[in-house]
């Protein structure tokens, strides 16, 4: 079992918790000329899906012009120079070398629902389509043994070659009975230890296989887990929310293509071109914040007038992802732009920690002294470290700044 206390206490104070944006000229070269050869290796393969990606682009109305709109922003997402963005174009075009398989275990099913509803799909959405998927429990036709055998056949023929995606928790409970599959009964536990041990990497897709999510809740009923508890000598890499955010499950694709190996992560094993930084970093509410404009409750003008969610329990101060960035529904909003507080969907022990609606008032959280910005840099310990100080101490001193700018420790 992880010890999420002492995880979230690393990201907030190991320096690598800040993403490193500017490697040097010397790092990019070298890295350009290595995807450069590892794309034309890529290119004499054969494809293993008979899918053209332009066509699916064409197909769909996506013109050139927005295809290359959406590369430049997704080399931006992936923290690479503008340089790199014809590679980036020629690896969406090389997706269906990769083949991936996909388990789904004890979950929703929201991250592969969040997949299958786009109405007006993006070309995250329709790289999908080119990608090589051997194998998913939800979409494939085949049942009982007939999926199975397709399931040993995949392994077999890309033995030590393929992404295995896992969406869901892994129930170690009643020696893992709580979640059998297959016509053998097999436990989610052995299902996923026997697929894992000839992948090239695993991709724990969403929050219930990364950190357990929901169904890891107290009080736990079938003692759930993520993949990281269960998987060892693999690399893994964990995109959580709830659900991820296909672009991000693109961009690490993209990166294994490019690159061949795993992006850079972070400790709890999240990439760091999308974990980095916190919501609070890049909120559209933030200068709000800064002046000290909260929603005291729903409804007030603040709320009308789109205030600072923090005094009504956002908890976008203390956790990493990049949603107000890329957005949800085809990028049309995201949950704060909704009128709704983060719940902190991609950090461990979420729902027990974060989700709830409670104002941070009377969450017990230490208000630090120093400036206003160190306080919210030192948030997520004060969180852990639930001293009797409440964080209404520094929504107060939030407001005094606001109005008394140009002074210095004004919220001391
Ligand atoms: S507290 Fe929440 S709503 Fe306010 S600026 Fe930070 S992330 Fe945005
Ligand atoms: S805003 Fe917060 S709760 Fe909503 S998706 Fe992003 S990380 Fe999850």
């Amino acid at each position: 079992m992880i010890d999420s206390t002492e995880m979230v206490k690393k990201v907030f104070t190991q320096k690598s918790g800040r993403v490193d944006t500017n490697r040097g000229d010397e790092y990019y070269n070298s890295l350009f000329e290595n995807a450069k050869n590892r794309l034309s290796t890529l290119r004499e393969q054969e494809p293993l899906k008979d899918i053209d990606m332009m066509d699916v682009i064409e197909s769909e109305g996506v013109n050139r012009r927005d295809f290359m709109k959406w590369v430049s922003a997704t080399t931006a997402t992936l923290m690479l120079p503008p340089m790199f963005a014809p590679l980036v174009a020629e690896a969406t075009e090389l997706m269906n070398r990769v083949p991936v398989i996909w388990l789904e275990l004890q979950d929703c099913a929201g991250n592969t629902e969040a997949l299958l509803r786009s109405s007006a799909p993006t070309v995250d959405d329709l790289l999908f389509d080119v990608l090589s998927l051997e194998f998913h429990h939800a979409l494939m036709a085949g049942a009982g043994h007939d999926a199975e055998h397709q399931l040993d056949e995949a392994m077999e023929h890309f033995k030590d070659n393929y992404l295995l995606f896992v969406e869901g928790s892994i129930p170690m409970g009643m020696n893992g009975n709580y979640g059998t599959i297959g016509p053998s009964g097999e436990t989610f536990h052995d299902h996923l230890q026997r697929i894992s041990k000839h992948a090239a990497a695993v991709v724990a897709v969403g929050t219930c296989a990364t950190f357990g999510g929901v169904p890891a809740a107290s009080p736990n009923p079938t003692g759930a887990v993520g993949v990281m508890d269960i998987v060892k000598g693999k690399p893994i890499i964990n995109i959580p929310a709830c659900p991820a955010n296909p672009a991000n499950m693109v961009g690490v694709v993209l990166h294994y293509i490019l690159t061949g190996q795993v992006p850079e992560l972070d400790s709890l094993l999240r990439p760091k071109f999308a974990f980095g930084y916190r919501i609070h970093d890049n909120c559209e509410r933030r200068a709000h914040f800064d002046a000290g404009e909260f929603v005291e409750e729903w409804g007030d003008v603040g709320a009308q007038n789109n205030w600072c969610l923090y005094k009504v329990g956002c908890k976008g101060p203390m956790t990493f992802n990049n949603c107000s960035i890329i957005r949800y529904n085809e990028g049309t909003n995201w949950p704060i732009g909704a009128g709704h507080g983060c719940i902190g969907c991609s950090e461990p022990d979420f729902w027990d920690k974060y989700a709830y609606q409670r104002p941070m008032a009377s969450a017990n959280i230490k208000a630090p002294t120093g400036g206003v910005e160190k306080t919210v840099d030192e948030f997520g310990l004060g969180l852990l470290t639930a001293t009797t100080v409440g964080i209404g101490v520094h929504a107060v001193a939030s407001a005094v700044a606001g109005k008394k700018s140009g002074e210095e420790g004004e919220d001391k």
